[in-house]
């Protein structure tokens, strides 16, 4: 597999660091740092007004000596989703800014990296410690950081209803595993024979599937799953939603009605039952508020279909970003995808005359709507990845944030159960070859 191309497409997001600008929007409890972040947590929280005047000085005095000592041997990743001003904090100190696909492949293109320091959520983590080099450590910044999505299609939800169907359907049964699941979850779409998928390529990804045959439980988003049909001409008629979270797991075809079970067994696609908070607010009366007044309408596929079907536009993170920086003088965009994303666009756009808002924030009190951030990404702060590089640099990161692929992380306690290495060997290969699949069918072409 050749990530050189994929490397060579990584631009900088051309944000700018502002001065005034606060740097956090929300301060983190300070009970929610890990004991060993607390002492750089009374830190930063100390310092006055946290804006880039006091809080670049603070982070300098930690970050300039350990990045100049590791040298290219560390990376710093973040992804356009991040809250506050991280992601021009991590490009300030040399690190890159990407959407899920991207971040995925970037251990493997960056060979010479020995430490990779995650700015996100767990399951991307765990994608870039799969497809690691052996030489290659794997940290997260925050190992709360979790994504509401992958929590309902945890492998003990997944897996009872992949035995389920498998039982039925047997070989024909093909997992299509999104981007946003844990390494065991991508490990079962590897076992039987499928792939990963990011919002960017789930079209191409589906198709593959669909030529050979195969029937697909497609975890975890409902909604990018009936997008991507929709995308790919697959009617309702040949579509069947299962469950999400418990509800998937408890879910038995011999408890199904007749015409239950025939509508299963017609169906090309089974959606799983899980959907994102931030995505599912969007509504065919914000789009249409905002395109009556000139905006032009651009959604995340993890909107519902409706909302997709009304834009002007939807696609991945990237072609989000891409669209903002096409944007010429006077354009006006409305953008449907998580908060702190649409807030960053904003900065970009303002710098060339573009305005961009989010699709939810429409200033009438009649529309009772409201757009918001990613509240688990926004969980690593200025103070969690200064703590991480000071204690890697000491040789003292917790191992509560060394992130080992396969490993199950608690988001609410942040601990982490890790299998033993014959298990993770296995679980490892499966999820690989998955991942390996996508970027095969991506580069493609
Ligand atoms: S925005 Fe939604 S899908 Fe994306 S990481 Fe956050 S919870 Fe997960």
């Amino acid at each position: 597999m050749s990530t050189r191309t994929i490397d060579s497409l990584y631009r900088s997001s051309g944000l700018r660091i502002e001065p005034g600008l606060p740097i956090c929007q929300v301060d983190l409890p300070f009970d929610w740092y890990q004991e060993e972040f607390k002492p750089y947590a009374e830190e930063y929280l100390a310092l006055p007004d946290r804006t880039p005047e006091s809080v670049l000085p603070w982070m300098d005095r930690y970050l300039k000596p350990a990045l100049a000592e590791f040298g290219p041997r560390v990376l710093l990743l973040a992804h356009y989703y991040m809250g506050g001003e991280i992601v021009k904090l991590v490009e300030r100190y040399g690190g890159r800014i990407a959407d899920s696909y991207e971040l995925a492949l970037q251990a493997r293109s960056n060979t010479q990296a020995e430490f990779i320091v995650e700015s996100a959520v767990h399951f991307m983590a765990d994608a870039i410690a799969t497809l690691a080099h052996p030489h290659q450590q794997v940290f997260i910044t925050n190992p709360r950081a979790g994504c509401t999505l992958e929590m309902f299609a945890k492998e003990h939800h997944v897996a009872p209803a992949y035995e389920e169907l498998r039982a039925r359907y047997g070989d024909q049964l093909m997992v299509i595993a999104y981007m946003n699941t844990s390494g065991r979850v991508k490990a079962l779409a590897g076992a039987s024979g499928g792939a990963v998928c990011t919002s960017g390529n789930a079209k191409k990804v589906m198709a593959w599937a669909l030529q050979q045959g195969k029937k697909l439980l497609f975890v975890p988003d409902r909604n990018l799953a009936e997008v991507t049909c929709w995308w790919s001409g697959i009617p309702p008629e040949q579509q069947f939603q299962w469950g999400g979270g418990e509800e998937g797991a408890r879910q038995q075809i011999a408890r199904m009605s007749s015409a239950e079970r025939e509508r299963l067994d017609r169906a090309r696609v089974i959606r799983w039952g899980s959907s994102c908070g931030v995505h599912t607010v969007f509504r065919v009366d914000l789009v249409d508020y905002w395109r009556a007044r000139g905006y032009r309408v651009l959604v995340h596929p993890e909107s519902p279909l409706p909302v997709v079907q009304a834009a002007d536009g939807a696609g991945s993170t990237k072609y989000l970003w891409a669209a903002v920086e096409a944007a010429q003088p006077g354009d006006k965009l409305a953008i449907a995808t998580e908060g702190h994303f649409v807030r960053n666009a904003r900065a970009l756009a303002r710098q060339k005359g573009v305005d961009v808002v989010h699709l939810a924030d429409v200033p009438d009190p009649a529309y009772q709507s409201i757009g918001c951030g990613c509240a688990t990404m926004a969980r690593n702060d200025p103070p969690h990845l200064v703590a991480l590089i000071d204690l890697l640099r000491k040789g003292k990161v917790p191992d509560a944030n060394r992130v080992v692929a396969g490993d199950v992380v608690d988001e609410i306690s942040g601990v982490r159960e890790r299998l033993g290495a014959d298990e993770r060997a296995t679980l490892v290969a499966d999820a690989r070859r998955a991942l390996e699949r996508m970027v095969e069918i991506t580069e493609r072409g």
